[in-house]
């Protein structure tokens, strides 16, 4: 997914970049922020590889030519890349250049879309600390003094900028200012209130926003997924293409109702109105006798749940997602609610079967499940 062709949705973002950068307006600093899953590291590198082809099109790099190619297996060599890391070990000096082989198989596997969570899980660093240190700053230094391998632009990517620590953009400080010729720095977070202030006012911000429902819809029905399945996961992904792929790729029907009940209850105790209404819109767009096995599915969590809380989780029958999930949310399952809730998911079920307004059931439903849950029991 490495041109504008294949970045999915966000039209609007690629042809304010293509505009910039044919009027010759383009800043030396780019940021994009905007949530997780927009493909904003997908768009930064289709721009890349736009400016750096010989024989771009008014709307795209033209994929086949010399650069095109080395783009394609991401061996472009004035492509640099910043990303978080932790040291290896006995290596206090460690820069990115150390996990250049892993960083390709992540961009080249988890695709362009992937998280700091999935990274993480390929450095196989759960415990571990990530950033990005000042070792990596004299990297950068470095790597961009040189001339350009390929006689043009040298790109340095920042990926996930809310990690680089102080010391490290303050050692960046002065080259992002004043880049030597043709050189592009693109900054990419989803958490921009961290990024450091000195950084964020050397830059251009540019938002990409959550990619267009109808986008990721239309990426799903390429990849092969039937249309109103597309559009429901679509609508509950909320433009996140990491999370459409996920669901979409689980052949475990299980798996999917696991997901959706987990994040239900997450939205629930986040008590966040516009994330919810979100997460109705998206239940209520699959297909009825879809949102009334998620309700079973509910129901039955509900009592597994009670069941771990009182008698522990061996006499429990769940998977290992389901399981992990139980750690926290089975205290929340006790004698106070649980028959209310039984009683409150039920009703919901069969105003369901009654053809009722599903959206407004579930948002609902939602409310009385959050006051419901936050009736504990002494400690
Ligand atoms: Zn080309």
């Amino acid at each position: 997914m490495i041109s504008f062709g294949e970045a999915i949705g966000q039209h609007d973002v690629k042809s304010r970049l293509i505009r910039s950068f044919s009027e010759g307006k383009l800043a030396h600093a780019l940021l994009f922020h905007g949530p997780e899953g927009n493909g904003a590291l997908s768009l930064a590198l289709a721009f890349c590889r736009y400016i750096a082809c010989a024989s771009r099109t008014a709307s795209d790099a033209c994929g086949h030519c010399h650069t095109c190619r080395k783009f394609a297996s991401i061996q472009f060599a004035d492509l640099h890349f910043t990303f978080p890391f932790f040291n290896k070990q006995d290596n206090k000096s460690t820069v990115c250049n150390d996990y250049a082989r892993e960083w390709r198989d992540f961009l080249l596997k988890e695709g362009l879309y992937g998280e700091v969570e999935n990274w993480r899980r390929l450095l196989d660093a759960d415990k571990k600390q990530l950033h990005v240190s000042v070792y990596e700053a004299g990297s950068i230094m470095k790597n961009l003094s040189l001339k350009a391998y390929e006689g043009g632009y040298k790109f340095q990517i920042i990926w996930r900028a809310e990690y680089l620590r102080r010391d490290t953009a303050n050692k960046l400080l002065k080259i992002v200012e004043e880049p030597p010729d043709n050189t592009l720095f693109i900054f990419i977070t989803d958490s921009v209130e961290n990024v450091l202030p000195t950084i964020l006012s050397r830059v251009q911000t540019l938002h990409v926003p959550a990619i267009a429902d109808k986008d990721l819809a239309e990426a799903l029905e390429a990849a092969g997924i039937e249309s109103a399945r597309a559009e429901g996961i679509a609508h509950y992904c909320a433009g996140n293409w990491n999370l459409a792929l996920q669901l979409a790729g689980s052949s475990d029907p299980h798996a999917f109702l696991a997901q959706q009940f987990q994040l239900w209850m997450r939205q629930c105790f986040k008590r966040s109105a516009s994330e919810l209404v979100r997460w109705c819109d998206g239940i209520s767009a699959l297909h009825r006798e879809e949102q009334i096995n998620f309700l079973d599915y509910a129901l039955e969590q509900v009592r597994q749940n009670a069941v771990i809380n009182y008698a522990g989780g061996s006499l429990a029958r769940m998977n290992a997602l389901e399981q992990s999930f139980s750690e926290k949310f089975a205290p929340f399952i006790n004698h106070l609610n649980i028959e209310d809730l039984y009683s409150e998911i039920n009703r919901a079920r069969s105003d369901i079967g009654r053809q009722a307004y599903s959206k407004l059931v579930f948002f609902d439903l939602s409310l009385k499940v959050y006051r419901l849950l936050c009736r504990k029991e002494p400690a």
